[in-house]
């Protein structure tokens, strides 16, 4: 189909300086847990953004000495020459579909732990870092001058991979932002005092970068366009900076000097959140700028454009849930747009210290290792029955049915999407139905496909169906009796209203004192809670960990999941475990003591962990267990329960591999390979 001529803009050319974007589809700098660990597999998915239609593809922070080392973290490194072999992988995997390749040059300064180097940490003076016990080095006159080396010279090697776009980043708490905190910045030198001196360092790495290889890359520039606060760079600041450097650079890449905020999850930040605080800024430039909001949806796009606020979209999520989404809306397919739902797993997973990977997107890092497309799978042929219509069997329907398979998908419920349709309805999360939302928008179209609503299969039904295959995608149930990380038995004394996130989920609602015992940690026990205090319950809000919700830090949630309960007047217990309810009094045992205090309660929830429901999958193959290449599996939470994401990789991975060779060989390594005589 051809181009809705509304979006036209949004396919229009730009120049920035010396080259020019074919699009306005900017994937920004965004972290993958691959950097220099996982080339290929680096390459092959910046590629594949490439390939989808972003216009300019960049990398993740790409370290630019020894002394900005973010081990654990695989952040991408431009050291010296040996990296440019790396480097030039993904600069010509962008090239090949015609995108421009941006680079962000980086230095951690005080932030970093430089754990794997072991050179001491640099920084605008002697301060603590950000986790470990250390305090960096204060950087002297030469200390500076070897700096800027180091940026100059790691700009001439962007330039020699074949980088089109070289980022100077004076922002996130890193080393160039130091200089222009006024709080941080206590030098008498010229680096310090007025904003002028605050920002030479700025404005010289802007120089020296032009200066370097501006005749053939375009220098852009990350900047918060809110600020830092008003004791690094108030908006007063900001702006005059701005107006004193607002011409340098070819391309502003404006976002926001909180991390959690401007890449908040669906939770707490909508799409498009921060268009007023750049509209602002912007005005003080008449260069480009791009900045994101997790746009999925091409009227919001083409408003930052009409609008003035930006001249790019930017994008992290959004091309990560779908790489394609430019080309889907240059070809007129907008529903078939595979939309973020702002979970944060992807980023979760970068911190982690793994390759990235997507709930949306189960393709996301599997493009080099697994050989994976996000929107071509290999043909097959036969009848698959899949029984339940939750993210796993939804995914394994929908890619069986795009290969060419006969596909009955049976769900006993009288709707599809399982736990994501039921957890969706929970506070914050309603973004978490586009799961569902798309896969049944897609199965809509495959004429393979037949969808049996309120279908509870037995064995005898599946035996009696007689497929070729059967996927058993039945999901999990949560436990009831306490069990989970703390607890390795049930515990023993548990009367009365003893409920679980299914019952609530299912509109149980208890009344009085409730206690919501979370020993998952990650959101179930605090949106639970969140949701009983919005019902008017009076909540005690119990985990064994020290903060509520405390996985959540992986995904940029945990501070205000924590404020959330707060401000809803929740009452948080921390550092204790459940261990036993009569009916009107918990038991709350201290983690480290052991000793106990007593809370009243008329209720608890237990969000502890959950019981995989493969009682369909025994009975069809009993104890035993499948044989590689059974033609009775099971997938997803009935199988391992786990992260949706898990669920979703698990049907799409089923699915992709079902009938073909019965011994595959193992997907390819990505590794540091020793080159032959060294
Ligand atoms: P997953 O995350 O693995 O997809 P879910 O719990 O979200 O798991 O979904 C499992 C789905 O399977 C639920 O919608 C449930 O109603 C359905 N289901 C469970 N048992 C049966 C069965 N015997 N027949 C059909 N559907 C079933
Ligand atoms: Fe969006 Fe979640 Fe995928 Fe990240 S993991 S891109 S937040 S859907």
């Amino acid at each position: 189909m051809a181009t809705d001529p509304r979006y036209a803009p949004l396919f229009e050319p730009l120049r920035l300086g010396p080259v020019t974007a074919p699009n306005r589809f900017y994937q920004v700098p965004h972290c993958t847990g691959m950097g220099h660990a996982l080339p290929r597999t680096l390459a092959a998915m910046r590629g594949m953004k490439a390939e989808g239609g972003w216009g300019v593809v960049c990398t993740e922070y790409c370290s630019i000495h020894p002394t900005s080392d973010d081990a654990p973290y695989p952040f991408a490194a431009n050291w010296d020459d040996g990296d440019l072999a790396n480097l030039a992988a993904m600069a010509d995997a962008v090239h090949a579909h015609g995108a421009l390749a941006g680079i962000e040059l980086w230095h951690g300064g005080s932030y970093v732990a430089n754990l794997a180097s072991r050179v001491p940490a640099i920084g605008v003076r002697s301060m603590p870092g950000r986790t470990d016990p250390f305090q960096s080095q204060r950087m002297d006159r030469a200390d500076i001058r070897r700096f800027r080396r180091w940026h100059r010279d790691a700009a001439l090697r962007a330039r020699a991979a074949g980088f089109d776009v070289v980022y100077v980043y004076p922002t996130h708490g890193y080393l160039v932002w130091e200089f222009l905190s006024r709080s941080l910045n206590d030098r008498g030198d010229e680096y310090g005092g007025s904003l002028e001196n605050r920002a030479r360092l700025f404005r010289e790495l802007l120089e020296e970068t032009r200066d370097a290889v501006g005749d053939r890359c375009a220098i852009a520039t990350r900047f918060s366009a809110n600020g830092h606060g008003d004791q690094h760079l108030g908006l007063d600041e900001t702006r005059d900076l701005m107006a004193m450097l607002g011409e340098l650079p070819d391309l502003w890449d404006l976002v926001l000097a909180d991390y959690d905020e401007e890449m908040g999850s669906s939770r707490f930040v909508p799409e498009a959140a921060l268009e007023d605080r750049i509209r602002d800024i912007r005005s003080l430039t008449r260069r480009p700028v791009v900045g994101v909001g997790r746009f999925t949806s091409p009227d919001t796009m083409l408003r930052q454009l009409r609008s003035g606020v930006l001249d790019f979209v930017g994008a992290a999520r959004p091309s990560i849930a779908d790489p394609f989404l430019p080309q889907k809306i240059r070809d007129g397919r907008v529903e078939d747009i595979r939309e973020c739902i702002g979970c944060n797993i992807c980023y979760a997973h970068n911190f982690r210290g793994v390759a990235l990977r997507c709930t949306q997107n189960p393709t996301m890092g599997e493009e080099w290792r697994s050989g994976w497309h996000p929107e071509r799978v290999p043909a097959g042929r036969g009848r698959v029955l899949v029984v339940g219509a939750g993210p796993a069997g939804l995914e394994a329907a929908h890619v069986l049915g795009k290969r060419g398979f006969e596909v009955a998908l049976a769900e006993a419920g009288d709707a599809a999407g399982g736990r994501v349709t039921r957890e969706s309805r929970l506070p914050g999360l309603a973004e978490w139905a586009r799961v569902r939302d798309y896969r049944l928008g897609q199965l809509q179209r495959l004429p393979g496909v037949t969808l049996y609503l309120g279908n509870r299969l037995n064995a005898a039904d599946v035996r009696e169906f007689g497929a070729d295959h059967v996927l058993i995608a039945t999901g999990a149930r949560w436990r009831r009796d306490g069990l989970g990380r703390w607890h390795a038995r049930p515990i023993e004394r548990l009367t009365g209203t003893v409920l679980t996130p299914d019952d609530v989920m299912d509109g149980v609602r208890p009344s009085g004192r409730v206690v919501v015992f979370d020993d998952d940690h990650y959101y179930m026990g605090p949106v639970l809670a969140l949701l009983l205090a919005r019902q008017g319950a009076e909540v005690c809000y119990v985990t064994t960990e020290g903060k509520a919700g405390d996985w959540s830090q992986y995904t940029a949630e945990q501070p205000r999941t924590q404020r959330e309960l707060l401000e809803a007047g929740v009452e948080i217990v921390v550092n204790r475990a459940l261990e036993g309810f009569d009916g009107r009094v918990a038991r709350l045992g201290c983690v480290y003591s052991g000793r106990e205090l007593e809370c009243e309660a008329a209720a608890v929830v237990l969000v502890t962990s959950r019981e995989p429901d493969d009682a369909l999958f025994r009975e069809l193959v009993g104890h035993e267990g499948e044989e590689d290449g059974s033609r009775i599996t099971r997938v997803g939470d009935c199988r391992q329960p786990a992260i949706i994401a898990a669920a979703v990789y698990a049907g799409h991975k089923a699915a992709r591999e079902l009938g073909g060779e019965l011994h595959r060989p193992p997907a390819a390594r990505d590794r540091v390979i020793i080159a032959p005589g060294r």
